[in-house]
């Protein structure tokens, strides 16, 4: 039997939720179909001024690099963070009609929107003579580093289903030189660089491939990170500065050790999906190495760590829809989900939610996403939570971050 879905479009949905904001869901059927960029965008797109896409920790939807925009953003400020998608997928068009860059959904104009600003160290290299954008990326008003592009888990087998990391780097490695880990000295030259530019970045982020090697499971991902880290705090001249790490759920005494020698001071453990029967069937790497049970209780002992309001958990919802789930609807989906979250949250680690983009160079590739209903329901799901239990999700709103919808809703709800 079919899982039951909600058939509502955009219209429906959106009178049937009058107080969502309708940019955000917006944003999240934008996430949810992908986009395209018609010519007419593509002429009004200048490299010059504006960001290119290409360095990505996961692949495009529609397999290709290089050569468009990074992504583009709304008339509020809200973030879209989609890639171009095939036909096949009904994606948003992005077009230039009426003097402006427009949002088009069959052919008519649904929105306005714009090109993010190109940052002024994009096109520098380092003294070793690595592009700064290879290394850092903005997002666009964070620094994003991807120290380690490579993930231990598909050596072993244990891939997350929806994810294509390694097949995207090997792509990034063939069409714009990728190193597949960064030295530290680079990304030093580079931060200072970005830094230059002021008051324009609120934040960095760091985020990569599991590692399991060490004497003990994942030590050589906590000592890279404490190495990188320690390279970017060289940069500021107080010890913490703001930050956020998104890593493996390594152990409390790992965890201890990066936030003793480094400036960190937040990390996110992605559990990426709310259900342990899912998790173990879609990230079958996370399950032999951690265990869902384990990955909660690390995510416990992380709040003990860095403190309340300074971790969370990020989920690729709507992977969860995908067969053979064990679940009947999306309701029954939605309602185990939240319930979960509510746990975590109930130890003060919140939940943030990735709207699953599906891509071609992943074993879930041709899967089908959860509806635009599900995910409005889910966004509001996720914040209404932080709202009960009193958690902020500042580290990664939509200023800091801008990937989630329910953190969008933080400075609405
Ligand atoms: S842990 Fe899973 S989602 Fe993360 S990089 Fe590895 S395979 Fe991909």
């Amino acid at each position: 039997m079919s899982l039951q879905r909600s058939s509502l479009n955009f219209e429906e949905v959106r009178a049937k939720y009058p107080d969502f904001p309708p940019l955000v869901m917006l944003k999240i059927d934008i996430h949810r179909r992908g986009l395209f960029y018609a010519d007419a965008a593509l002429a009004a797109f200048n490299p010059a001024r504006h960001q290119t896409g290409g360095t990505h920790t996961f692949g495009t939807r529609d397999g290709k690099l290089t050569g468009r925009p990074e992504s583009i953003y709304l008339r509020d400020g809200t973030l879209v963070l989609a890639t171009p998608s095939p036909p096949e997928q009904s994606p948003y068009g992005i077009d230039f009609a009426e003097g402006k860059l427009v949002i088009t959904d069959q052919g008519e104009i649904v929105e306005e929107a714009f090109f993010w600003d190109k940052p002024d160290f994009y096109d520098k290299r380092t003294s070793n003579g690595v592009l700064m954008q290879n290394l850092v990326s903005a997002r666009p008003q964070r620094l994003f580093v991807i120290p380690q592009r490579f993930c231990y888990f598909w050596s072993d087998g244990g891939g997350c289903k929806f994810c294509d990391i390694v097949n995207n780097l090997k792509q990034q490695r063939a069409e714009i030189s990728m190193q597949t880990k960064i030295n530290p000295a680079d990304l030093r030259e580079a931060i200072s660089e970005a830094l230059k530019e002021k008051g324009r970045y609120t934040a960095i982020c760091l985020t990569g491939g599991s590692d399991f090697r060490g004497d003990d499971a994942f030590d050589k991902e906590t000592e890279y990170y404490i190495e990188i880290m320690q390279a970017i705090g060289e940069c500021f001249s107080v010890k913490k500065f703001p930050s956020q790490l998104i890593c493996t759920a390594l152990k409390k005494e790992q965890l201890q050790r990066i936030y003793d020698q480094t400036g960190l001071m937040s990390v996110t453990m992605d559990i990426e999906v709310l259900d342990e029967e899912q998790f173990n069937f879609i990230c079958p790497g996370k399950a032999k190495w951690i265990g869902y049970q384990e990955w909660k209780r690390r995510l416990y002992d992380a709040v003990e760590v860095f403190g309340e309001n300074r971790v969370n958990t990020g989920i690729v919802s709507g992977t969860e829809l995908v067969a053979p789930t064990r679940f009947k609807s999306e309701d029954e989906a939605l309602e185990i989900v939240l319930k979960e979250a509510d746990d975590l949250a109930a130890h003060g680690v919140s939940t943030v939610n990735m709207i699953w983009q599906p891509r071609p160079n992943s074993d879930f590739a041709k899967a089908q996403n959860g509806s635009l209903e599900y995910y409005v329901l889910l966004a509001k799901g996720l914040q209404d939570i932080r709202r009960k239990h009193n958690l902020s999700i500042d580290f990664d709103d939509y200023r800091r971050c801008g990937n989630h919808a329910d953190s969008d809703l933080a400075r609405v709800f």
